[in-house]
This record gives structure tokens, sequence and C-alpha cells, in this order.
């Protein structure tokens, strides 16, 4: 089995597209959830998971248990932490190619994903589909094909924007339509070497996930 567990909304970046909005989680159901587990994977998201001191005690609680343990993070503080070695997955962002990833992200962060994927770790890499990077979906799959010719890229989900957190104040920048959304993941799919799943609404997932109310 696969639980999520969304820490809160604690982050080092400003994305204006985020929709991240829960508060943080106690630790005691963490590790409460994690207790209950008889094999599977631990998926940590946010949010940045990495600012939670917390986070090292989860890993190594999942780890004794022979969990497998995944980490959704922006890749800002990779470098900083020293619990690498506890994630066997790394879920990082990409929204586009570097101008269109920079422009969803903000300056300089393309390039701290690619570093990022030179981890000696498996990948799952995440889109959220916007108006802004909707028209590179196709340079998006094949820069992602590059990528998986030297990198482990287990999946790549594609979220379409959904209009809460932050993205509720920006939702004309960012907003677009279903079939907007369906005919970019075709065309991705037309073109991707990788597993793809498109997700319309982060709220309905088929996983288990915990979070703050
Ligand atoms: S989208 Fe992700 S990286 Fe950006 S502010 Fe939200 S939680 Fe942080």
């Amino acid at each position: 089995m696969i639980k999520v567990f969304v820490l809160g909304s604690r982050c080092n970046m400003r994305c204006k597209f985020c929709m991240s909005e829960e508060k943080d989680l106690k630790p005691e159901i963490v590790f409460d959830e994690i207790s209950k587990m008889e094999g599977g994977m631990v998926v940590f998201a946010g949010g940045e998971p990495l600012l939670y001191d917390e986070l090292k005690n989860y890993l190594e609680f999942a780890k004794k248990k022979g969990l497998k343990t995944k980490v959704h993070t922006n890749g800002v503080l990779l470098d900083s932490v020293d619990y690498l070695d506890l994630i066997d997955v790394l879920n990082l962002p990409l929204d586009g190619t570097k101008e269109i990833h920079n422009r969803m992200r903000g300056k300089g962060h393309f390039d701290v994903v690619m570093r990022a994927f030179e981890l000696d770790k498996e990948f799952t890499i995440t889109t959220v589909l916007t108006k802004i990077n909707i028209g590179n979906i196709e340079d998006l799959a094949r820069l992602i094909n590059e990528l998986s010719e030297s990198v482990r890229i287990l999946n790549w989900k594609i979220f379409k924007f959904k209009p809460k957190g932050r993205g509720r104040i920006y939702r004309d920048m960012f907003d677009i339509a279903d079939d907007e959304f369906y005919n970019a993941v075709r065309i991705a799919r037309e073109i991707s070497n990788v597993k793809i799943y498109a997700v319309k609404d982060p709220d309905v997932m088929k996983t288990t996930v915990i979070k703050s109310c």
C-alpha cells in the first residue's frame, strides 16, 4: 500500500500557482499511520517536506519497518540534508523546458532540478499544467525522454492546475479548461517514453492521502 503524508504548506518557494493549503500534520498521526503499515511505500509531500525537522525521524521509522520511502521536494534544500540515504525515490517538479519552467517556478530553479537528477536515486516527476506551460508540452515530453536515457524515472504525473491555495488569487493567470488539459496529456502520451498519470483533480487521488483537514 501507499500512504501519502502531506506534512503541511510550509515552503521555501513562492510559486504563484501553488495549490497547497494544508495545516501542519501532527507527528503522532504520522508515526501512528506508519506503524500500522506492513509493507509498501510512504510518501512525504508538502509544501516542502525537507523544511520539517521531524522528516528524518519519519524516514528512519519507515526504513526500520522495511518500507520504501519517497519525498516530494522542490530540490532547493537537497544539498543541505544529511539523510538522503533514507530516501529511495525523489519526486521533482518539472513544469517545462528551461525558460518556461523558470517562468513558472522562478529564475534559476530549472538548474536546481537538473542538479537533483544527478543524485543516485529513483525519480518521479510532477508537472502542473497551466496557461503558461501548456504550449510547451511537446518539448517537455521530449526533455523527459532525454532525461530518462540516463536517469531512472518511474513515472510522470501531470496535474491540472486547480484554483486553491495561493493559486486561487492568480486563477486568471493559470487556469485551463478540461479539454485543453486532456488534449495536452494526449500529446504528451504520444511522445513520452515514460509512464504518464493524468491528475485532473489533486484532491481525488486513488492513494491514501493523510493530511490535516
Ligand atoms: S508549488 Fe511546491 S515548490 Fe511551489 S510554493 Fe507550492 S509547495 Fe512550494
